[in-house]
């Protein structure tokens, strides 16, 4: 590209190599308006009990169609707000806005219905989660047991004192914590011996290879009986499938959620779920 040394064709090279950061830069910028004036949206998930098909809750995820770049996928939305310093704001208006929701569908009668939110490991260890999650349940006066918190292991999750304390932190405030895409991470068993969580979400890609791969199954039926034995409640992501659903269940796995059952929707097909035909009596489908 910058076969003569005019200042033209410099700019231009450096322009190519920096492409990606550019692009990250100006989704910082269209982001930080998107959260201030409520341009993003969440979607979400049910998950059901896999015993009776009751509805547990709903995963709140991301959604974000920008004006410039179009949909942006959820993970390249949480990379562009970490590395820009938007993580702490990003992840209030995802409380606020996933809290205040689930109040309406109390209000509605969905009344034992709870929200999964996803949390980032940088807010996890950064010291506004605990003010922002009274701030968001006090917004919405909802019951600390309605919120169920998702945290993806990450490398420093598991050697920091901090991380017990955040934990029991949570614990007391009455908020139930999940460890997400477990098993892809840095996961061993002998953490969860230290570690507070209630709940477990099995990545999708061992329920993926449940149907074909015995060993699979022995894993799974493994990691079942260790988390019943810490008190952990189980749920099965990315069930697409229904010979895992029933394997899932036969194997004692207690949740599951999936596009088989449910794929993330927005506000009005949920409640189109919720109360479209039945009222709700906590069994929509
Ligand atoms: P996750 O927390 O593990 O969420 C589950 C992802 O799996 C979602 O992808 C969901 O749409 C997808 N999924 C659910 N069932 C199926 C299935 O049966 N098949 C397949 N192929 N996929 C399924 P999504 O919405 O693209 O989100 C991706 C990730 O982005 C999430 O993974 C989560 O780590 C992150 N994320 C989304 N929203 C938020 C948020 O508000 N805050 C934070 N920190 N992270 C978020
Ligand atoms: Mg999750
Ligand atoms: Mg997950
Ligand atoms: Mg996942």
């Amino acid at each position: 590209h910058a076969k003569q040394s005019s200042g033209t064709s410099v700019q231009l090279f450096e322009f190519g190599l920096n492409e990606p950061r550019l692009r990250r830069q100006k989704l910082a910028l269209e982001l930080e308006v998107a959260i201030e004036h409520d341009h993003l949206e969440l979607h979400y998930q049910p998950i059901f009990d896999l015993e009776g098909d009751a509805l547990e809750s709903v995963e709140a995820l991301l959604r974000w169609n920008s004006l410039e770049f179009g949909v942006i996928n959820p993970l390249e939305l949480i990379e562009v707000a970490e590395k820009h310093g938007l993580a702490p704001r990003l992840n209030r208006w995802v409380l606020l806005t996933a809290c205040r929701q689930l109040q309406r569908w109390h209000l509605a009668g969905a009344t034992m219905l709870k929200v999964n939110v996803n949390i980032s490991p940088s807010i996890f260890k950064g010291d506004q989660l605990i003010p922002t999650i009274r701030e968001a349940l006090a917004s919405a006066s909802l019951e600390a047991s309605a919120l169920v918190l998702e945290i993806t292991e990450d490398t420093t999750l598991w050697d920091t004192a901090g991380s017990l304390d955040t934990l029991q932190e949570l614990r007391a405030l009455g908020v139930e914590i999940a460890l997400d895409d477990f098993g892809t991470g840095y996961s061993s068993f002998s953490h969860l011996r230290h570690l507070p969580f209630d709940k477990l979400k099995l990545d999708k890609s061992f329920i993926d290879d449940l149907a074909s791969d015995p060993r699979a199954v022995s894993l799974i039926r493994t990691i079942i009986a260790l988390a019943e034995s810490l008190d952990m409640v189980v749920t099965a992501e990315g069930i697409e499938v229904e010979q895992q659903r029933t394997l899932l269940n036969e194997l004692g796995c207690h949740l599951g959620q999936g596009y088989l059952m449910a794929r993330p929707m927005p506000v009005d097909v949920m409640e189109h779920l919720l109360f479209g035909r039945f009222s709700y009596d906590h069994r929509p489908v």
